[in-house]
């Protein structure tokens, strides 16, 4: 049995987290906090999973690390000095394996998987992310993550910076810049989580796009990272790793 805690159990997905933790025949749910609740409890599991607020998501993770508490992540907002922040801790405890994954819906993994293949061979990629008005952070932590592969991509390529002859603009009409790539990020109620990649090439383009419709979907990636975590010790970004069950140590 694998003991797991939940941080920000009373959360949105907090809640799917500890049902669908609590319907798994393989774990067992040992505790969910929030905001106010000793954190203590935590300690006493073998995973702790955390869907919370970039503010408290750091907190959590210094205390598991430190206490050998393997951690599966879903709060967004990881910058590359947050993420350096964590690889510290983890190299000061290295049996423990953290999976901090910017979406643990499958279909979105794969949505950034084809992406980054897709990059290769266009000449303009763009990213409209669209969500919920209650989300803290802009863009998602899934654009940003997609941004990042779709440059590495680019870059692997030789692209060069996409064409766009700009020179006015109000400011945020080109959305913001992550590794190359716009990212343009809307927020209306009705939404749940949506993303497209836009490409495009000589006299075409490339639309790929993915819908959750409902927070479930998360469900089984946050399973499979609760059962794998483990045996990847270390900071792992993104479920793709964990999927092909090979490593993607940062
Ligand atoms: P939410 O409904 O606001 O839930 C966050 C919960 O964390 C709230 O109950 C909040 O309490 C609690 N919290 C805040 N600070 C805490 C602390 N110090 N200790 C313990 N609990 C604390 O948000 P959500 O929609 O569930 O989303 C949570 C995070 O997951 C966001 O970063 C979101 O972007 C991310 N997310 C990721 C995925 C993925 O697949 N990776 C999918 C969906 C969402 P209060 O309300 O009292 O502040």
């Amino acid at each position: 049995m694998i003991r797991v805690g939940v941080v920000g159990a009373r959360g949105r997905m907090g809640i799917a987290v500890m049902a669908a933790v609590g319907e798994a025949s393989d774990c067992e749910l040992v505790c969910g906090v929030d905001v106010g609740d000793d954190q203590s409890a935590v300690d006493e599991c073998d995973v702790a999973v955390d869907f919370t607020t970039p503010d408290a998501v750091m907190a959590t993770l210094e205390r598991c690390i430190a206490g050998g508490v393997h951690c599966v992540v879903g709060t967004t907002g990881f910058d590359d000095a947050r993420l350096d922040t964590v690889a510290g801790w983890c190299a000061g405890n290295p049996s423990v394996g953290v999976l901090i994954a910017p979406n643990f819906g499958i279909g979105a993994v794969l949505m950034m998987q084809f992406a980054a293949r897709a990059a290769a061979y266009f000449e303009s990629a763009e990213i409209i992310e669209l969500h919920h008005p209650d989300k803290i952070d802009a863009p998602s932590g899934t654009a940003r993550r997609t941004a990042e592969m779709i440059g590495a991509s680019r870059a692997l390529h030789g692209l060069g910076a996409a064409p766009d002859a700009t020179s006015q603009a109000l400011d945020g009409a080109r959305g913001a810049m992550v590794n190359g790539v716009h990212v343009h990020s809307v927020r209306a109620r009705g939404l749940v989580a949506h993303q497209e990649v836009l490409f495009g090439g000589l006299g075409e383009t490339l639309t790929i796009r993915h819908d959750s419709m409902d927070r479930a979907s998360f469900m089984p990636g946050v399973l499979l990272g609760i059962r794998r975590v483990a045996a990847h010790p270390g900071l792992t970004v993104g479920l793709d790793g964990y999927l092909d069950d090979t490593t993607s140590e940062r």
